[in-house]
């Protein structure tokens, strides 16, 4: 089997991996300004495209690979809801290029993804399409990460050798999601693992969840405006489950909406339902005309751009970004290059060409849907001792560390592969 790596290592960001020179794990960008795309983009067509979730870093190339002239679109396989999501990703992704000016596909191409796209549920082992010349078994499980989320089991049946892609996973609690039970993942040759918090532990949810909102509820008190940056997908509904669980009632800005009412039509990805409807029956959805409005009293409003890279947030700091009473509370990881990132290391963000010096307060909170260092250790560990020889290291800034504890510690080989290598495994 051979591997090899277009994105997504020693970064957070672009994931993308192929296999055998025909299948694609994963294929995102890095949402960075403007956004960074794959290694070799348009230079090969794949068969068979496999998409683990639906996070721009993991799917938001996947509408570009559909059409390459001459050859035949790829089939698509993944779960109903990163179907949906995916759909809906790529829209916005053409709409952003408009506005930034860049283009990876249009409209064409996320029709030609959806009519490609084979549904695969939890569980279910399927063959992939015979085209590919080999036979490949695929297997997806929950990854506990976001809805719809998958680690990917992949089989190629004439070598008799198997992978094993975590995606970007979490076997923590969350209150949106089961966690992934890698008690249930299957033995496999290959483990390519993610890495985003080697070296670093999630502290206790409960504790995060009360500090989170007794910071909100003192800017309250003060006055001012308590701005809650997220991600659409996922951390949005998370963050609002668990305000209502408290007794806050959130204004909710941006694509995070949307993202909802697809969560709330598949409600078997979901860990509760109910608890999500009832948080968002509660909330007051924002749009462009109410923003002033949602500002005009100490308010707390769950916006994106999760990483501040555009999107309404940038509308509310502009607006509170010299009042102290105000606060922004970042909710997750703040890749390298972002707008999130910069205003952690420097106290300023950038927009429209304008650098804005944030003066409200500004904290951040791991409300992260990855595993923690000693999750992710268990699971190599799990693997390795059920006969795993060779682990990569993918999807973090701390992949050559990790690498170096999995050989120090297990009988395999490891590797933190750099951008464009490739590895025959046989
Ligand atoms: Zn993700």
């Amino acid at each position: 089997m051979k591997i090899k790596f277009l994105g997504g290592c020693n970064e957070v960001g672009r994931s993308a991996i192929l296999v055998d020179g025909k299948i694609v794990l994963d294929y995102g960008l890095r949402p960075s300004d403007p956004p960074e795309i794959p290694l070799g983009n348009g230079s090969f067509s794949p068969k068979s495209v496999i998409v683990s979730h639906a996070h721009l870093d993991h799917s938001g190339m996947v509408p570009s690979l559909m059409s390459h002239a001459g050859d035949i679109t790829p089939d698509v396989y993944m779960t109903s809801v990163t179907g949906d999501l995916t759909r809906l990703l790529g829209r916005d992704t053409i709409k952003v290029g408009r506005d930034q000016g860049f283009s990876f596909f249009g409209e064409e191409d996320i029709r030609k993804m959806v009519e490609h796209t084979h549904t695969v549920a939890y569980g279910e082992r399927l063959t992939l399409d015979g085209s590919l010349g080999d036979d490949y078994e695929l297997e997806l499980y929950n990854a506990g990460h976001i809805p719809g989320s998958s680690a990917v089991y992949l089989k190629k049946e004439s070598e008799d050798i198997s992978l094993f892609y975590t995606g970007d996973i979490k076997t923590g609690v969350s209150r949106l999601m089961e966690s992934a039970s890698p008690r249930e993942f299957p033995a496999s040759d290959i483990l390519l693992i993610e890495s985003t918090y080697y070296d670093r532990e999630h502290g206790n949810r409960k504790e995060l969840e009360r500090e989170f909102i007794d910071s909100i509820t003192e800017t309250l008190d003060s006055g001012g405006n308590a701005i809650v940056p997220c991600f659409a997908v996922g951390r949005t509904q998370e963050i609002v489950m668990i305000l209502h669980s408290y007794g806050l009632t959130p204004y909710v800005d941006g694509m995070g909406l949307s993202v909802f009412s697809l969560f709330r039509s598949q409600p078997a990805f979901l860990k509760n339902a109910k608890a999500l409807n009832d948080a968002f029956g509660d909330a007051q959805f924002v749009n462009s005309r109410r923003r002033k409005k949602a500002l005009s009293e100490p308010s707390v409003i769950v916006t994106t751009a999760g990483m501040l890279n555009g999107g309404p947030v940038l509308y509310y700091l502009k607006k509170i970004h010299e009042d102290p009473r105000s606060k922004v509370l970042l909710t997750g990881y703040q890749i390298e290059g972002t707008n999130g990132r910069r205003l952690i290391e420097e106290g300023c963000v950038e927009t429209d060409g304008e650098v804005v010096k944030v003066k409200s307060k500004v904290e951040q909170y791991d409300f992260s849907a990855h595993a923690g260092d000693s999750e992710l250790k268990e699971i190599v560990s799990r693997f390795c001792r059920n006969g795993t020889e060779v682990v990569f290291a993918v999807h973090g800034e701390h992949t050559d560390e990790f690498a170096t504890w999995v050989s120090d510690n297990f009988r395999c080989e490891a590797i933190a592969p750099k951008i464009g290598e490739e590895f025959i495994i046989e």
